[in-house]
Parts: C-alpha cells; structure tokens; sequence
C-alpha cells in the first residue's frame, strides 16, 4: 500500500463520479481547510480494532451485522431517532448471537451516511427542472432553486451531526444501556401482540434467566455491560473523505477518521477511479459493493488494488444481486475470489438489487424478496462450503411504512401512512427483527 496519500486536485484529475456541482470553488476550499483542523470521529486504533474482528469473521468465526437508514438526515439526529435505530441493532444483534453462538461485529449505517449516488442528476416537477437531492451533505430536499443548490457549508453540518451521533453511540453502547440485564427494557413498548414482539419476549426471558444464573454463580462480565459498536457510510464525497484521512502517529500512515468502515458503492467503484485512488491508501477495513454484473475477474481485480498485502480483515465484498439473480450470479464471483487464496467477509445486501416502484407511485421492497436473497446468499455459500459472512440492511428502529409484507403483511395501500425517507425504503423495527430472527434460523441449520 503506497504511503503518499494523493492530493484531493489529483483525486479530481481522475473524473469521480456522483460528486456536488458547487457554484462556488473558493467556499469549497474554506470548508475544505476547516474540516481538515477538526479533530478526529474515530480513532485510528478503533479502525485496526475493527479490522481484527472482521479478519476472524472471514475466518469463519464471527457474523457481521451492518445497518442503518438509506440516508441519514439533519433532523433525524435526535435522542429518539439515534436510540430507536442502536436499540433495534442490538435487538438483532442479541438474536443472532443467543441463537447462532457466534460473535456478532456490530456496525452502524450511521454517523457520516448523508450523501448518495442518484441516478439522474435532475428532477423535473410540474415543468421545473431543479438539481436533484443528493443527501443532506450536498443539497436540501425541498423542491426550490435555493434548496436545491449544493452548499459546501453543508459538509461542516455533516461533520457536526456525526459527532454528535457517534457521541450518543458511544454513551449508550458503553454507559449501561446496552446491559443484557436492561435487554427487557429496549423493546418494552414492544406490540406483544405482533408475532415477533412475543418472539422477542420470549428470548429476553430466556437471557434473563440465563444471566441470572451466571451473576449467582459468581460470573458478572464485563463484555455483558457494554458492546462494541462501529460507524461506516459510503466515502463518497472527495472534499469530505479526503480533509478527514489523517496520518496516524502510532503508524504514521493514513486513516480515514470520519468512520471506522467506509466503503465504495456499487456506482464509483472503477478500477481506474478516484474512489478507488483514495481508499487504496487508508489502513480502514473497507466495503465494496458488487452488483449483478460483477464477474470474479472485478471482484479480484478491486482485491488486489485494494490491498495488495492480503491484509486480514482489510476487504469485504457487499453483494447486492437481486433475489431472483443470486444464486446464479454469485456462486462465480466467490469461486474465483476463493480460489485465489484471498480470505474475504462476504456479506449480503438484500436491499439494493430488490427495489421497485409500487402502483401508488411508493418506491418500495418486499420483504419476501429480502429474505429470498438472504436464503439464496446462505444456500450458495452452503453449496460452495464457504463463509456467509454477515448481512447489510437498510433499516430504521421506527415503525415505518416503507417496505411491504412482514410478519405484519403491510400492503402497497398501506404505503402512504408512514413513509418516511428520503431515499431508499427501510425495514421496520418488526421486520429488521423478524429477518435476524430468519437469520438465526440459517445460521443454527
Ligand atoms: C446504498 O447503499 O445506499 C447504495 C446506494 O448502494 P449501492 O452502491 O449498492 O447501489
Ligand atoms: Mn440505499
């Protein structure tokens, strides 16, 4: 790994995609040198940290959980909404770790996941044709000229809500909350009702006695108190990656310090890019994205220019097929990557490659086409006898009317009643616990 970190003109040399329009280049370069002084959201260390848990799980011993909102949003940083979303994580999290016996690597969707690829750079509405909304990071969503406009202030804000994202993160995961003994409380509003509200109850019990029984024997852990919980997003925006790599004193090289996991989407992940240029240098443990028309050959050659040291821990390919093309697709890819001796987390996004509009006009997914990938990502890797490594879910810890069927069958009609991203449709909090417990369920088979 080259230890000269490219400057961000040579990055723009290189033509990145999916980046802001700015009108201004000179407001750029100000925010540019303010983000660069401000001091780091993760520690260097904490991304090594990361990187060994993953390399254990490309070995087979561990199961990644990675989730969040499609985009994050300025509003959305509230106790209410950043708790709501940590306490159904951990909710998942205990499923699969209780029902799996593996260790679960927690990672957030959060704290930095404010700016996205769009597929059109335009909206039309009503004969007006505006930028269209690219994440808080770069425009409003507001149909207005002035909202429109891409601000680079606007990163400085990102950089602000991801602080204090990650500092409520922080103080949950260690500060008590995240006690098993509090497991009861995290969902106590719970519907006891609804099918996986009762599951859930179940299992808390279950833990709760087990707990108990350990604290009498004398066993009063420290890993029962607190959990370790990581932030990643998609490095898409150059200004705002590149002012906050850093060189690490312990290392003397660069990290990239705005989350602990980044990872390159399916739509800037060229060989020859700047997305590829940029976090070819960092030490983080890094995603990417393979879409359908990945062939081993992309995969492979992303894993040797992303690290070419076969570092453990260092890569994880995020597959996103589409459920009726995974399980055609995908053997191929991990085959060749395999037989390359390279040791990978392979985890699966079943949302990117299951989306579609509703007849009301609601982008959605169907939660059977969600678990139809998850199933299909298991019998591969069952086939092909080899590690399903984790799974990436765009998810929300409220109750949401986004994505469709679920243990509580919510209909296309049903769509309007609580819709509430900006980007892509999210599972509930019922349906992100009803898929970890389908997971589980792969997991123990
Ligand atoms: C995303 O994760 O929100 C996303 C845009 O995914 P992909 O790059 O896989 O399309
Ligand atoms: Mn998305």
């Amino acid at each position: 790994m080259s230890e000269v970190f490219p400057s961000l003109a040579e990055l723009h040399a290189l033509n990145p995609k999916h980046q802001a329009a700015y009108p201004d280049p000179v407001a750029v370069d100000e925010v540019v040198k303010e983000l660069s002084v401000r001091p780091p959201l993760v520690f260097a260390g904490e991304c090594d940290d990361l990187r060994g848990k993953l390399a254990q799980v490309a070995q087979r011993k561990g199961f990644v959980l990675q989730g969040g909102d499609c985009a994050e949003t300025f509003e959305g940083v509230t106790a209410a909404n950043v708790s709501n979303k940590l306490r159904v994580l951990l909710a998942m999290a205990v499923v699969l770790t209780y029902a799996a016996q593996v260790p679960v690597v927690k990672i957030g969707r959060l704290a930095g996941q404010y700016a996205k690829p769009r597929s059109k750079d335009t909206e039309t509405r009503g004969g007006i044709t505006l930028p269209v909304y690219k994440g808080d990071a770069v425009n409003g969503f507001a149909f207005t000229p002035e909202a429109r406009t891409p601000d680079p202030k606007r990163l400085l804000d990102v950089y602000n809500a991801s602080a204090a994202t990650l500092n409520l993160t922080r103080a949950f995961v260690t500060g008590g909350f995240a006690h098993l003994a509090q497991i009861h409380s995290w969902n106590s509003d719970w519907a006891k009702t609804s099918g996986v509200g009762t599951r859930w109850e179940e299992l808390a019990g279950e833990i709760e006695r087990a707990l108990a029984f350990m604290v009498a024997c004398g066993m009063d852990d420290e890993s029962m108190r607190k959990v370790d919980f990581f932030a990643s997003h998609e490095a898409l925006l150059l200004e705002y990656e590149h002012a906050l790599t850093r060189i690490d004193s312990r290392t003397a090289k660069p990290y990239n310090v705005s989350g602990h996991f980044v990872w390159i989407g399916e739509r800037t992940r060229q060989l020859d890019g700047a997305h590829v240029e940029m976090l070819r240098h960092v030490q983080n443990p890094i995603g990417i994205k393979l879409g359908p028309t990945t062939t081993g050959a992309d995969a492979l050659a992303l894993a040797d220019a992303l690290d070419p040291d076969h570092q453990p821990g260092r890569i994880s390919f995020i597959t996103r097929m589409g459920a009726k093309k995974i399980r055609e697709l995908l053997p191929p890819v991990i085959e060749q990557v395999e037989a390359s001796g390279r040791e990978v987390v392979w985890i699966c996004d079943p949302m990117h490659g299951n989306t579609f509009e509703a007849a009301n006009g609601y982008k959605t997914r169907d939660f059977n086409d969600v678990m139809d990938e998850v199933n299909g990502f298991f019998d591969v890797h069952d086939q092909l006898g080899t590690w399903p490594g984790g799974v990436h879910i765009e998810l929300t810890g409220d109750d949401v009317t986004e994505c469709v069927g679920g243990a509580d069958a919510l209909a296309e009609t049903d769509l309007g009643d609580r819709y509430e991203s900006l980007c892509d449709p999210r599972l509930n909090r019922n349906q992100s616990l009803e898929l970890a417990f389908l997971v589980s369920q792969r997991l123990t088979d």
